[in-house]
């Protein structure tokens, strides 16, 4: 052995080179993945599809953090399936990952609303601490064990908006009869109130709310919202939503496939992901100030919360629906009883900091 040699495995030694070099030969053995990825959202959609946050900047940043070494293509809804059948696929393996929001899947188990959102529930800074640091996500894999899944949060559209009314709604007797485009839970707690509630995919919200086949519609913010001209069609922009307080999207990945991956661009996927939660959440915070903006300033639309009546009303039904569910199913109860523990605990931490800040110290 010449000194040369005999000096570098010294300083490798102390340094820890020679530890690290056969897990990076190991870690190179493992190969290349070339995974599918669908979306619930067509090709072109902001935020969902393409943009700062997106599906495809997720894949994008995967593949340079893993220097090419997870490949992952990735389909707008219809290319390769239908918009709400990748729970279906990503659990039957025919695509590894799927990107969507988890209350989608409701039928399948109703637990995966609160991954998503709940009516009354978190804002973006409490689902977080919910879901990183409060067994959010472990419980939201647990769910998911009996299909074969693991799901990460991967996007946030931060607070929605209440939505869009072609009438003034200035008491609970108001909603009674209004046909409504709202899918959910939110949409239950509606229709116990006397709402005729349609669900429609995004693009058949404008032509029917024109037209007048529905009265009012919800879609997501400012940005969203103008995108499909809701704005042309209603006058009565409702603001804070009670329904969706941050909306989660979720990276749903086939379990079998994700075991297959090493430890490395498992780290990789996760951290990604986490970077999209927050890159994604404040692009709608830019999105929504710009666009919101426009709508008040330029397109005279009326932007206003609703009544207090109208919120309390809405809160006590959102209590029922919520309790008729955890009835029903243990799984529901368990998620259900979490999350609302925690945000018992966020609000009076809440209280004191952010809701105090923007309430009295920024006035
Ligand atoms: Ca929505």
């Amino acid at each position: 052995m010449t000194l040369i040699r005999r000096k570098f495995l010294t300083t490798a030694a102390i340094s820890g080179g020679v530890l690290s070099a056969p897990s990076l030969v190991h870690a190179q053995g493992k190969g290349t993945f070339n995974w599918k990825m669908t979306s619930a959202y067509p090709k072109g959609s902001p935020f969902y599809f393409d943009g700062p946050g997106s599906a495809t900047d997720l894949a994008k940043r995967i593949k340079e953090m893993s220097d090419g070494r997870l490949n992952i293509q990735v389909f707008g809804a219809g290319e390769l399936i239908p918009a709400f059948e990748g729970f279906d696929a990503v659990r039957a393996g025919t695509v590894e990952m799927n990107h969507a929001n988890s209350y989608f899947w409701t039928g399948k188990t109703f637990a995966a609303q609160y991954f998503t959102a709940v009516p009354f529930g978190m804002n973006f800074q409490g689902i977080n601490g919910w879901l990183y640091d409060g067994g959010g996500i472990d419980l939201w894999n647990e769910v998911y064990a009996p299909f074969g899944m693991v799901a990460m949060p991967c996007g946030n559209t931060g607070v929605q908006m209440t939505g869009w009314f072609k009438k003034e709604i200035k008491t609970v007797a108001d909603l009674k009869g209004l046909k409504m485009r709202i899918p959910g839970l939110a949409g239950k707690v509606y229709a116990n109130l006397g709402v005729d509630v349609k669900v429609l995919p995004g693009g058949e919200i404008f032509p029917a709310l024109e037209r007048g086949v529905i009265d009012a519609a919800e879609f997501v913010g400012p940005y969203q919202d103008r995108r499909l001209g809701l704005h042309k069609a209603a006058k009565f922009y409702y603001t804070t939503g009670w329904h969706e307080s941050a909306t989660v999207s979720e990276l749903l990945i086939n379990k079998a496939a994700w075991q297959t991956l090493p430890k490395d661009l498992q780290a990789i996927v996760q951290n990604a992901a986490a970077a999209c939660n927050v890159i994604s959440e404040g692009w709608c915070q830019k999105a929504n100030a710009d666009a919101m903006e426009d709508l008040i300033k330029n397109q005279k639309v009326i932007a206003k919360p609703l009544p207090d009546s109208v919120i309390k009303a809405l809160r006590a039904e959102t209590d029922k629906v919520l309790a008729e569910a955890v009835a029903k199913d243990p799984m529901t109860k368990k998620v259900h009883d979490s999350y609302m523990a925690f945000m018992a605990k966020y609000q009076r931490w809440a209280d004191v900091s952010e809701g105090a800040y923007h309430s009295t110290v920024r006035g």
